[in-house]
């Protein structure tokens, strides 16, 4: 997955075309930038990329998923619904606006199961966010229908699947608003950084205006813009929006060269009796950033992620113990241990998840293991790894 892998003299340049300016923001400085504006090329690139008529950046997938949310009116007390595997950044972006994420389980697509997202909504929920995790997606066409039918906003978060597609469409363009994450270790990198795509001009203003204190951004005279309403600081520099017009570049490269690597272990792996894979949706097609697979039982799904890391195997995750990705990790969420006082909506309302049955989950992803697909290994290196993953898997089995 990692974008780092590629790193070159096409990031060095973009850089360097930013340094001998000396201009790192964003907006203005229009007569000392020598006509750069890394930022805004890459949004018009990234929103073609993605067939979407907007994209904004920010300055991580973590404010991408915020800034969303508030440009789409979410704010205190709305719900919205979440699973219950996926990146801390869900809840945190979530409460940031004081609005409660209520968690739901996730089915054998590792991603939101559409019946526990319907059996979830009440009358304050807002928005459905499903999480591509892994490179795969959630049944996409499904959640549309349920939001559709109850007037609810869908938000994906494609941080971890970027250029996966799903109906045609690239995942993230599918929904109301799609964010994707350009951190250091994701397929694509800024160092750190997030975009926002949408179709709509309303949330693309509101997100344009949110994530720079409101500024309105008309006119040439910053200190004299207007401000419609509150805002934030999410703003991306642009020296790291150089790093990633530069490795924009290479998306496309590094999609075909994880799809090769996915392949050739996924080959190997299904020789295996007893390992079988995540369900792809019906129309979904993977970005193969990870080869996600089940074992027949959670201890033999523990026991063969050991067997893999004493066999040498690196980069395979067992989420389902000591990780930080699925709800077991996430002991401060589950108490609510926060620095300052937590409005009293999410005091209100929060589920108890210390006492929320979540054993579907925990059915899938105790079996689930996955290995990272990197960009740097060649083709016989894939082949080893993927003999040594066999071995260590049936030693177990
Ligand atoms: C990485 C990631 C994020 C957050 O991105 P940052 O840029 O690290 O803030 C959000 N959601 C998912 C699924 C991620 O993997």
């Amino acid at each position: 997955m990692p974008g780092f892998e590629v790193f070159g003299a096409e990031e060095r340049k973009q850089v360097n075309d930013v340094l001998e300016t000396g201009v790192l923001m964003r907006y203005g400085f229009d007569g000392m930038r020598n006509n750069h504006w890394k930022a805004k090329e890459f949004e018009t690139a990234f929103a073609k990329r993605m067939q979407s008529n907007y994209c904004q950046l920010v300055s991580s997938g973590t404010s991408a998923l915020t800034v969303a949310l508030a440009a789409a009116g979410i704010g205190a007390g709305d719900e919205v619904i979440m699973p219950t595997f996926t990146f801390v950044a869900s809840f945190e972006s979530i409460m940031m606006l004081g609005a409660i994420p209520i968690l739901v389980d996730i089915d054998d697509t590792l991603t939101l199961d559409p019946a526990a997202v319907e059996a979830a909504i009440t009358p304050k929920t807002k928005c459905v966010m499903p999480v591509h995790m892994c490179g795969s997606m959630a049944d996409l066409g499904a959640l549309k229908a349920i939001c559709t039918k109850h007037n609810l906003l869908l938000l994906e978060d494609a941080c971890q699947a970027i250029g996966g597609m799903y109906d045609g469409k690239p995942l993230g363009s599918y929904g109301d608003l799609g964010c994707f994450s350009f951190d250091y270790v994701k397929t694509i990198t800024c160092g750190e950084g997030g975009g926002i795509i949408t179709n709509s001009e309303k949330y693309k203003l509101n997100s344009d205006h949110y994530q720079d204190h409101g500024h309105d951004h008309v006119g040439t005279d910053r200190g004299a813009e207007s401000h419609p309403f509150l805002g934030y600081n999410f703003r991306i520099s642009e020296l790291n929006a150089a790093v990633g017009l530069a490795q924009l570049d290479k998306l496309d490269g590094i999609l075909k060269t994880q799809e090769r690597n996915y392949h050739i272990i996924r080959e190997t792996l299904s020789q295996i009796d007893g390992v079988t894979f995540r369900r792809v949706p019906e129309g979904g097609e993977e970005n193969y950033s990870f080869v996600n697979f089940f074992l027949p039982s959670e201890n033999l799904a523990e026991s063969a992620h050991k067997a893999l890391s004493e066999n040498g195997v690196d980069a395979c995750f067992y989420w389902f113990k000591n990780n930080w990705h699925y709800i077991n990790g996430w002991e401060h969420l589950r108490n609510l241990k926060s620095l300052g006082n937590l409005s009293s909506e999410v005091k209100a309302q929060m589920q108890d998840l210390n006492a929320t049955d979540f054993s579907k989950s925990d059915a899938w992803m105790g079996r689930t293991v996955s290995s990272l697909v990197k960009i740097g290994w060649t083709e016989s290196q894939v082949r080893d790894r993927a003999e040594c993953m066999k071995k260590a898997i049936l030693s177990v089995l």
